[in-house]
């Protein structure tokens, strides 16, 4: 199967799109303002040591200095292998003014506070954290099913040993570790002893320079891409951007030599996106409804409790073969979901409403065309079988935002109902209010400001309904349009 890895880079933004036989599968937007520091590693110079606080300013060459506590200062232990915090040791005694520091950044910087840092150095895969000098194996506490605890502890521990790094680095099981194999976590062991060693190779480098500069640098996405979407399977790696091209060429040759020659630099006129389709395929992601070949549709209903999907059928249906029709609508919609939810990334609780089918087999089928196409899905997913409704409930795993978070807001017009009051509505509430406001003010006229849309259904089709107002009321009833109301927006006014 062909897949390609198509990475587009601008100045505030980098997209990564994932491509299976040329259609979108995952789509990682990063924006830069977005990006914390989190987890990179620097070389820091102590610019003040404050013993009343038992912690140091660190200049990392960020905005504000981080600071790290007496407590997150790591030195060898009594076996000379693990690191731990110096017993009782004082900032005072741990760190001097001026010196260099090697420290990673913990917590994000928050308003006024510098980044946290720590000292106890480790580097994250896709599902392990790796820290050299300890012994100690853990897992995730969101990891909550006991048996699948136990199995990936055990699966750790063997490939620790498989690869030889017992008593040589601690590992924790990251939450997407969950349902992986032994060889998964042999290939990221053996990915973080690279990173590991490039770590502590650019540590020296910097160190012999002496300057404050970033180490190694976690966030940038179009290494975590290379970390995570990597496969075998990937035959094309194209990079719009020189720089970027240039960066991920230098990563590859340091930890995936085998993939370098399959990275390549894009240089057409049209924008990578354009040509692959991408930009089109984002924006269909963001729509309602997602048309299918067949001529069915899915209309998707992202809320906060949950997401709905349901899944119709296109064309009118004659008797004859209609059982057949519908069938094959579902299955094209079990695939396109599938798809649709990896390119959403939609998270949380899915309730599917297939289209009824009356035959058992059929039923059967489509569950399973689902639940195959979510095979190759990277976040975990759960499925119910089908009720006696025709609906499936699921649950997939939630990780980044979901693309709508991501790109979009809330619509200011129907404050994300979906949906607003027709003007014929919005006319009734405004007669109710001109009784209301006709009973509390005595002055002559009331005056109606509101939508275009809502103005021109007063002066035509409700003009009659508003002359007998005047009658009821006896006060003078005029409109005015407010360009800038919306819809549902409307005043009464005494004039
Ligand atoms: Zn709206």
């Amino acid at each position: 199967m062909s897949v390609e890895i198509l990475i587009n880079t601008s100045p505030s933004e980098t997209r990564v799109a994932l491509i299976e036989q040329g259609l979108l599968q995952q789509i990682y937007i990063e924006r830069n303002n977005r990006r914390g520091p989190v987890g990179n590693i620097y070389l820091g110079k102590v610019v003040r040591v404050m013993p009343g606080m038992q912690a140091a300013f660190v200049e990392i060459g960020l905005e504000k200095a981080g600071f790290v506590h007496a407590a997150d200062i790591m030195v060898r232990g009594p076996d000379g292998f693990e690191l731990v915090p110096q017993p009782g040791g004082t900032i005072e005694s741990l760190l001097r003014e001026g010196q260099m520091l090697v420290v990673q950044v913990a917590k994000e910087p928050i308003a006024s506070k510098g980044a946290r840092l720590t000292t106890f150095l480790s580097v994250a895969s896709r599902y392990l954290v790796c820290m050299p000098h300890n012994r100690h194996l853990g897992i995730s506490q969101r990891i909550e099913n006991e048996p699948e605890r136990e199995r990936l502890l055990a699966a750790l521990s063997s490939a620790v040993t498989a690869e030889g790094v017992l008593d040589q680095s601690g590992f924790i099981l990251r939450t997407a570790a969950e349902g992986v194999s032994d060889i998964e976590l042999q290939s990221d062991i053996r990915f973080l002893r690279r990173v590991w060693s490039a770590v502590q190779q650019r540590i020296e480098e910097c160190k012999a320079a002496g300057k404050i500069r970033i180490i190694y640098d976690d966030l940038v996405l179009y290494v975590r891409a290379m970390r995570d979407l990597l496969t075998p399977q990937v035959e094309r790696i194209r990079i719009d951007d020189a720089r970027v091209y240039d960066e991920v060429v230098r990563f590859a040759s340091d930890f995936i030599p085998e993939i370098a020659d399959r990275i390549e630099l894009y240089q057409g006129e049209r924008p990578l996106f354009d040509v692959f389709g991408i930009e089109d395929e984002i924006q269909k992601a963001l729509a309602r409804t997602v048309k299918l070949k067949s001529g069915g549709n899915l209309v998707v209903d992202q809320n906060e409790a949950m997401t709905t999907i349901d899944v119709n059928t296109g064309a009118f249906l004659g008797s004859h073969n209609q059982e057949e029709t519908i069938y094959k609508t579902n299955v094209e919609a079990a695939k396109a979901i599938a798809r649709q939810l990896k390119v959403r990334n939609i998270g949380g609780i899915i309730i599917i409403d297939f289209i009824d089918m009356q035959d058992e087999e059929h039923k059967r089928q489509v569950l399973r065309t689902l639940q195959k196409a979510l095979e190759k899905d990277p976040a975990r997913t759960r499925i119910s079988p089908m009720s006696e409704l025709g609906l499936v409930e699921m649950t997939r795993k939630r990780t980044r935002e979901s693309l709508r978070q991501m790109l979009c807001q809330e619509c200011h017009v129907c404050q994300g109902r979906g949906s607003i009051k027709t003007a014929e509505t919005v006319c009734y509430d405004i007669f109710r209010e001109i009784m209301r406001v006709a009973r509390n003010y005595e002055n002559r006229g009331l005056l109606v400001i509101a939508s275009q849309g809502v103005v021109d259904r007063l002066l035509d089709e409700e003009s009659a309904t508003v002359v007998d107002l005047e009658q009821l009321t006896g006060k003078r009833i005029s409109v005015k349009v407010e360009a800038f109301y919306v819809n549902e927006q409307f005043d009464v006014v005494i004039s």
